[in-house]
């Protein structure tokens, strides 16, 4: 348990380093067994210590006085219907987060996996912490591994915390990429 914690605020940290988290935005959580650790509401990321991190049961009530996560509900909603996924990376990275205040989509390249579909899965908006924002999030996932969040964010969810990170890195790459290409194209060649 205590080598999984030191994983999961690593990534925390990792994922503030590449600035795909800044101020206290984004949240991250791992599958403990019978639990979820989950980062705090309301702390950066970006300096995380094992006793920040909240310990909630399926239910969401935390273990600790601390309090999770505003978006606890969605990590829940998601764990109980994806019994293969044990991490839960939950960023506002600024390309992907700038695709989704537009009608643009992010194509689904080769490195997330087996490409299925197109495009990456969104959902549209729904206030954040809400509870309506955890069932469509939970559904809007299906057996996908991002889910894009309209006018708000990105999911990516794995086996295990490094899988889940490095998703939300190609996520962000992917869409960094496609932003410069749709800007080029856009422009007459001299
Ligand atoms: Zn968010």
């Amino acid at each position: 348990m205590e080598s999984s914690i030191s994983s999961l605020i690593e990534t925390c940290k990792n994922i503030y380093d590449r600035q795909l988290v800044s101020g206290k935005a984004g949240n991250v959580s791992i599958r403990v067994g019978e639990y979820i650790a989950i980062t705090p509401t309301l702390k950066s990321l970006n300096d995380l210590k094992s006793e920040d991190i909240v310990l909630v049961d399926f239910d969401g009530n935390p273990l600790s006085k601390n309090k999770p996560s505003s978006e606890v509900g969605m990590h829940i909603e998601i764990y109980k219907k994806r019994p293969d996924v044990n991490a839960i990376v939950h960023t506002h990275s600024p390309y992907a987060t700038g695709f989704s205040f537009s009608s643009k989509k992010i194509k689904r390249l080769e490195g997330f996996g087996k490409v299925n579909q197109k495009y990456l899965s969104s959902i549209e908006y729904e206030k954040p912490g809400s509870k309506q924002l955890a069932v469509n999030a939970s559904k809007g996932i299906g057996n996908e591994d991002v889910l894009i969040l309209k006018e708000h964010g990105v999911i990516c969810v794995g086996k295990n915390i490094k899988e889940a990170e490095s998703l939300a890195n190609f996520v962000e790459e992917t869409a960094k990429t496609q932003f410069i290409s749709l800007m080029l194209n856009s422009v007459k060649d001299i």
